[in-house]
């Protein structure tokens, strides 16, 4: 089983001609609300990868739908609370240009408490896996936890900050970072030297590197295992890491051959490249395998 101590966000997103500018009122011309946040992408990866997944997040008490759009998914909710302060949420421009412009306010992502992540903790047993992201607060005391109970730990720092440098890191079993954030961890942009940055400093650290349209890297003490991307017309890169996260570790867990991990992860994050969206982006295991199968 795995439990993930994630965001639950709600993306509010407005299609706009430009973005608004200082002082100007701007009619947007279309107006979406969606379920996001890295930790709710994950785990709905991680679910319609076929795995048992637990979330543990907060929410305000007047945005259950979005609990329920997890369940839907297959998310394990129970450990998903409510609360009075506002929901993690996104307000998102999407301009005419395609670009995007993101206000993000962190919310009741930011209040789980030294008593739900004891409860949520309760029932793992050793071998269980657990997973974060950088979207919620107390990484570094979940990951003291973890380590306690001999349970294996994932991460994603994502979105790096600076606090990431001064978490325990050595005492994670698998470590997920795109391009960006292993360049601000490692200070070097050349892939051999951040494979030789992260074998000196986490030498029992597991480490994948995901390379965008060029594929995605497993740097382990027993070697590394590098897959290429899957030539596909991308249409919307949101949550192509989340997509790969939750399909790797799904495998991963199982103990799968890593090059099959990665193959699998690299496929479902290929499709989700292929839609709009965010979690709607995320294929199920069955979309997966058709999509090898081609
Ligand atoms: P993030 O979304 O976190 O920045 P990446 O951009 O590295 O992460 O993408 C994660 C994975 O998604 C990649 O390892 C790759 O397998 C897949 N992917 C991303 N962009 C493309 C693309 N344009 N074509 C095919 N696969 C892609």
């Amino acid at each position: 089983a795995i439990i993930n101590f994630g965001s639950i966000n709600i993306d509010h997103v407005y299609q706009v001609e430009h973005f608004v500018q200082p002082g100007e009122t701007l009619a947007s011309k279309q107006y979406q609300k969606l379920l996001g946040g890295k930790g709710a992408n994950q785990s709905i990866a991680l679910a319609k990868a076929g795995t048992d997944i637990k979330h543990v997040g907060l929410i305000n008490e007047s945005d259950f739908s979005m609990k329920q759009s997890l369940i839907r998914a297959g998310v394990d909710c129970k450990y998903v609370r409510g609360t009075e302060t506002p929901s993690g949420h996104a307000i998102i421009q999407v301009a005419d240009s395609g670009e995007n412009s993101i206000i993000l306010f962190a919310g009741a992502n930011h209040e789980l408490s030294d008593d739900l992540i004891r409860q949520a903790l309760d029932g793992a047993s050793p071998g269980d896996w657990v997973l974060m992201q950088n979207e919620t607060n107390a990484i570094a005391e979940v990951i003291e936890q973890a380590n306690e109970q001999k349970l294996k730990v994932a991460f994603n720092p994502a979105p790096m900050t600076e606090s990431v440098k001064s978490l325990p890191l050595h005492k994670i079993d698998l470590l997920i970072v795109n391009e960006v954030e292993a360049e601000a961890l490692t200070g070097t942009d050349e892939l051999e030297a951040m494979e030789g940055w992260f074998k000196q400093e986490l030498p029992d650290t597991a480490v994948i590197i995901t390379l965008g349209a060029k594929g995605a890297k497993l740097i382990t003490n027993a070697g590394n295992t590098f897959a290429e991307a899957f030539s596909v017309q991308a249409v919307d890169t949101t949550a192509a890491g989340d997509t790969f996260i939750g399909y790797f570790l799904a495998g991963y867990m199982q103990e799968s051959e890593p090059a099959q991990c990665i193959r699998k992860a690299c496929a479902a994050s290929a499709v989700a490249v292929t839609r709009v969206g965010a979690a709607q982006s995320i294929p199920t295991l069955e979309e997966v395998e058709a999509f090898l199968a081609e």
